[in-house]
């Protein structure tokens, strides 16, 4: 069988690893396929496939950032030209609003007496794609919190939370247009993870007929139970049930290789793309 990870972060938006060192991990990891799939931007991919291990394949991808009445959507996009205009429009004003919106939350927290800084959190994101895990660095570095996932309360930084900032995102139906006219396929991200992130059967439906073309079954987020739904869900749809580590380096544990796409799903998902860049 075919060893692929759809979903892997780096440097390149809000993991902790630069992409050379993802791909090198991928390939101890055993895979033979590795999606590069950062927060909005295609930045890591050269440095990724300058750095392949022999035996791995990259699939250029991106986790782009969509909104559905009024919850997050991610949707992760493989094989698409990066320069179609419209699709590169709309990515730069994403990273554009996302600078704006982590200066706002850094403004919030500041307010609410956590010592840091916009300064602070550019510094640690660096030429990265800015996410709310950089500002949560920074207020462990600030002595905020002791660790970077207790960013994500109501308290601080999750969805609504107090120091929380909404930002551009795209409608995913038209997200699943743009990348289909710049030749690629979308999936969607893991569906089941629960809070902010969590798209109904109908919705799903919804976005099947807008020309998704797979859905994340396998996804640590996703109980047993959850995934033996999406499972049936896609069958049911015709999309291709994937699957994926969502690994962000230090912060999730390096558990890339830990989730697996079902075997014969990356083939099935090439099988769709209109263009083949690979
Ligand atoms: P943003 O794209 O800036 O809104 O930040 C969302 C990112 O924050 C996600 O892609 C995850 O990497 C991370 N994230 C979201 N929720 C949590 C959580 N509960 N714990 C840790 N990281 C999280
Ligand atoms: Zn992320
Ligand atoms: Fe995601
Ligand atoms: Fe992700």
């Amino acid at each position: 069988m075919t060893r692929a990870d759809l979903h892997v972060h780096s440097t390149a938006s809000d993991g902790t690893d630069p992409p050379a060192r993802v791909m090198q991990r991928a390939g101890q990891a055993g895979l033979d396929v590795v999606a590069l799939t950062d927060h909005d931007t295609v930045a890591g991919h050269a440095e990724a496939r300058a750095a392949l291990p022999a035996g791995l394949t990259l699939l250029p991808g991106m986790e782009l950032s969509a909104r559905l009445n009024d919850r997050s959507v991610h949707l992760l996009a493989y094989l698409f030209d990066p320069d179609q205009p419209d699709l590169a429009a709309e990515l730069a004003r994403i990273r554009d609003d996302r600078v704006i919106r982590a200066r706002a939350m850094v403004d919030k927290l500041i307010a609410l007496g956590v010592d840091t800084s916009w300064d602070q959190v550019a510094a640690i994101a660096g030429q990265s794609v800015v996410g709310r895990p950089h500002i949560a660095r920074a207020m462990v570095a600030a002595g905020a919190i002791a660790e970077p996932s207790q960013a994500f309360t109501a308290d601080w930084i999750a969805d609504n939370g107090r120091a929380y900032e909404d930002r551009y995102a795209l409608e995913p139906v038209r997200a699943i247009g743009l990348v289909r006219a710049a030749g690629g396929v979308t999936v969607l991200a893991h569906p089941r993870s629960g809070g902010e992130y969590t798209v109904s059967d109908t919705e799903i439906t919804g976005l099947a007929e807008a020309g998704l073309a797979g859905v994340e079954v396998n996804h640590p987020d996703h109980s047993q139970a959850e995934r033996a739904e999406l499972s049936a869900l896609a069958q049911r749809l015709n999309l291709v049930a994937t699957g994926g580590s969502d690994d962000h380096g230090s912060l999730t544990g390096y558990r890339i290789g830990g989730e697996l796409a079902p075997d014969g799903a990356f083939e099935a998902l090439v099988a769709r793309v209109p263009s083949k860049n690979l």
